[in-house]
């Protein structure tokens, strides 16, 4: 059947899970995502589904199958023995059912060569599932030149400068050398990924941007532009540019039908 739109590319927000500690059913166990993911990709002209974390296998590859793109959202540590550590003192809550998920569908995803954009923790992730560590706390690592990583100020702040590396996806995004981003990560990648490049450092050396080289989109972000996004006009260029792989990737798809 032929339509005469452009159908939108859907984009699947891989959910977080909370704990419930109070009202009426303490310890329940509910999927979401902070609401900002969803309206910047709206925002973006995409159309945002939510993939809650599971663990049949063949269910995993139907969520992947409806999605053009998939959003890696903030959260929770990464179990460190995903990259062949022991839990450090200063390592923060983890859930590992949700980094086993996470890493299955990012693989999966990127075998299909569909764009992924990932955000703080989704940066994270794609590091550590193609190979790469973190530190597990990164304010012990603390020096002269140590900066805020993890601003007291709110959400949408702009706090510490980050530089975008030329030649990079994330320069030709927000064509400028120096931004500025809002910071709330106590984490941050140690040892990179081999087949990644880093696309933005802040002025301590502190990772805040990868990209994996080679034809489909895989592109990490250390900071949270989704918080930013209402306040600051030059971040939905990051969601639109996602959103535009996606929708080139289901083009191609149509093409092949
Ligand atoms: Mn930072």
């Amino acid at each position: 059947m032929e339509s005469r739109l452009p159908s939108k590319p859907i984009i699947g927000i891989l959910a977080n899970i909370l704990t419930v500690d109070g009202g009426m059913f303490p310890g329940q166990e509910r999927s979401y995502v902070n609401h900002e993911y969803v309206t910047s990709i709206l925002k973006a002209e995409g159309v945002p589904v939510l993939l809650p974390i599971i663990s049949d296998v063949e269910a995993m590859a139907r969520q992947i199958d409806c999605v053009d793109g998939v959003l890696l959202s903030g959260g929770y540590d990464i179990h460190p023995q995903f990259y062949g550590e022991e839990p450090h003192p200063r390592l923060e809550s983890i859930y590992p059912e949700r980094d086993a998920y996470e890493l299955d569908v990012l693989r999966l995803a990127h075998q299909q060569g569909k764009p992924i954009l990932g955000i703080c923790r989704g940066l994270q992730l794609m590091n550590v599932a193609f190979g790469g560590t973190l530190y597990q706390d990164i304010s012990h690592l603390q020096t002269e030149s140590s900066i805020q990583h993890n601003q007291k100020s709110q959400m949408h702040v702009a706090g510490h400068s980050i530089e975008l590396m030329e030649g990079t996806r994330l320069h030709q995004i927000f064509k400028q050398k120096w931004i500025v981003t809002n910071s709330f990560h106590h984490q941050a990648i140690k040892q990179l990924a081999p087949g990644f490049a880093v696309s933005a450092k802040a002025k301590d050396g502190i990772i805040e941007g990868i990209e994996k080289q080679g034809p489909s989109f895989m592109l990490g972000v250390q900071w949270h532009p989704e918080m930013m996004v209402a306040k600051h006009s030059n971040m939905v260029q990051l969601f639109e540019y996602f959103v535009q792989e996606a929708r080139v990737y289901r083009s191609h798809l149509n093409d092949n039908t």
